[in-house]
């Protein structure tokens, strides 16, 4: 069978805006896939810069059994629009059927198959359990043609317009008709003779779906990244200047409870699991040895953040020879400094935490579950081990008065980071009761750094003008302190580092404009 996979675009026209971080969901489905002995062309139409009547050719070029759109991956959002306008459109270019996938939501599906007859299914939750279900539901196990082909071993890139495709197959039609898809218009999920489809969402009346979840991350093989381009995507100076092969340690977050936490990627799931450092071991080594990888990010939401969980894996990656940094992402509150120390040997740069306000009534609003006590303590215990510490605060959310956000610069100013990150809330639906504390922007705010919803305009700050005023005014007061430049000047080392900075700059400059 013949699958395109397509990351989608995040407008319906081309917008300059760029992807930070390719497509992971994509590249893992692409690998369970090939695995099966289907035939996988991927493309990333938000890297090439496609609208959606670009994408919508590019996913047919093909001739695929199946498209299954991924508007949603690691740090990048597709308007619910733009993937209703891309699925309506491939059907009116082929008749195949067109599922989305990789989205953890059951009520953003559910909204998204009410208001898109185009879209045959959803498939909630992690993708490589659900599509591959989908397909052998479809009746379409193996690939038709002799033998099952394809594989990880047998994926080749390159193909024309930035798709790449695994081993070839001869192509054969499937309709629309042949997938539990058709079956959509007049069943409710879970009740049809597909419900064994895990996470199978047919659309009408929300239904009790369960996301599929993957269990043991172990069994999943290693991401396609034979069929992504990973030169292509921007490079932030915080990382290093250098690429950083990306990388997942865990799916979910154990805690799932910040209120203004909507990514849509299953990778944020409630279901908190983690992969044994065995395994992120070994596709560290292999990364290193066959993508060059030096510095690896780790997309996990939350990193395991426990003291033999990292020492095994510094065992692990000492007995397979590999050297290589790395940078994660962690809850302020999950960090000790023995942890800290433990990273540290095991080759972290650096690490970024969510501290989201200076304000203690803010935190306890936004259910943070923790307070700025401990966002103090796990970014100096981050310093002292000798990492860099990153942070992230969001100013917007519903509530917050001008003085709050004030309170959240002098709070980032205190503390030893390195690097600060101001963005706004975006949301996809604003918690109930939250709605009348002021106005939602309801079109997608598409800045280059920060893409991902609709914005909310809290009642104190009136325009959303004042509102991008304060994350301008933050960056400012953060970045262009006399100490801190002094400080960043003296870490030079090299021409190519201060050509990074120079590019850092130019990035924070970008920030302050709002584009
Ligand atoms: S800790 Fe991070 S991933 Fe977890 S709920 Fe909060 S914002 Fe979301």
């Amino acid at each position: 069978m013949i699958v395109a996979l397509l990351a989608s675009p995040i407008s319906a026209e081309t917008v300059p805006v760029f992807p930070r971080h390719p497509p992971l969901l994509l590249a893992g489905l692409a690998a369970v896939l090939g695995e099966s002995g289907h035939r996988v062309v991927v493309c990333d139409a938000f890297l090439e810069r496609l609208g959606v009547e670009a994408a919508a050719r590019k996913a047919i070029a093909p001739s695929p059994d199946l498209v299954v759109l991924m508007p949603n991956d690691v740090a990048r959002e597709t308007p619910p629009d733009v993937t209703a306008a891309l699925a309506g459109r491939i059907r009116e270019l082929a008749d195949v059927p067109v599922v989305v996938a990789g989205i953890g939501d059951v009520r953003f599906l559910s909204r998204l198959l009410d208001s898109c007859p185009a879209l045959d299914a959803a498939l909630v939750g992690d993708p490589e359990i659900s599509v591959p279900a989908y397909i052998r539901a479809c009746g379409q196990s193996a690939p038709r043609g002799g033998e099952p082909r394809g594989g990880r071993s047998r994926f080749a890139s390159g193909a024309a317009g930035g798709a790449a495709a695994n081993a070839p197959v001869p192509p054969a039609p499937l309709h629309a008709g042949s997938c539990p898809a058709a079956e959509r218009k007049s069943e409710q999920a879970g009740s049809s003779a597909h419900s064994g489809v895990p996470g199978l969402l047919l659309g009408g009346s929300p239904a009790p779906v369960r996301p599929a979840v993957v269990r043991d991350l172990d069994s999943l093989p290693e991401p396609a990244w034979d069929l992504v381009d990973l030169r292509r995507y921007v490079v932030l100076p915080h990382r290093g200047g250098r690429a950083s092969h990306p990388i997942l340690a865990s799916r979910g977050c154990w805690w799932s409870r910040c209120a203004f936490c909507q990514d849509l990627a299953c990778v944020k799931s409630p279901d908190y699991r983690v992969r044994s450092p065995q395994s992120v071991a070994r596709e560290m080594a292999g990364a290193v040895r066959e993508k060059g990888a030096e510095h690896f990010l780790f997309h996990d939401a939350v990193f395991p953040t426990r003291k033999e969980w990292v020492e095994e894996l510094e065992g692990r990656l000492s007995d397979l020879g590999v050297r290589a940094s790395w940078f994660c992402m962690a809850r302020a509150d999950a960090v000790k400094p023995d942890v800290l120390a433990a990273m540290k040997r095991c080759g972290a740069t650096g690490v970024a935490y969510g501290l989201e306000s200076g304000s203690e009534e803010m935190l306890r609003r936004m259910n943070k579950g923790h307070d700025l006590a401990a966002g103090e303590a796990a970014v100096r215990w981050t310093k002292e081990a000798g990492l860099d510490a990153v942070a992230t605060f969001i100013f917007g959310f519903p509530g917050e008065t001008v003085e709050m956000a004030r309170q959240t610069v002098e709070h980032s100013l205190r503390l030893p980071l390195d690097i600060a990150q101001f963005l706004l809330v975006k949301w996809h639906q604003v918690p109930e009761g939250m709605l009348s504390e002021g106005d939602l922007v309801e079109d997608w705010d598409l800045s280059q750094f920060d893409y991902r919803g609709m914005v909310f305009v809290p009642r104190a700050y009136r325009t959303v003008g004042n509102l991008k005023l304060m994350r301008s005014y933050a960056y400012a007061r953060f970045y262009l302190r006399p100490a801190f430049l002094a400080r960043t000047l003296a870490r030079v080392r090299s021409a190519e580092e201060l050509r990074r900075y120079v590019r850092g700059g130019m990035t924070l400059i970008s920030a302050m404009l709002n584009r």
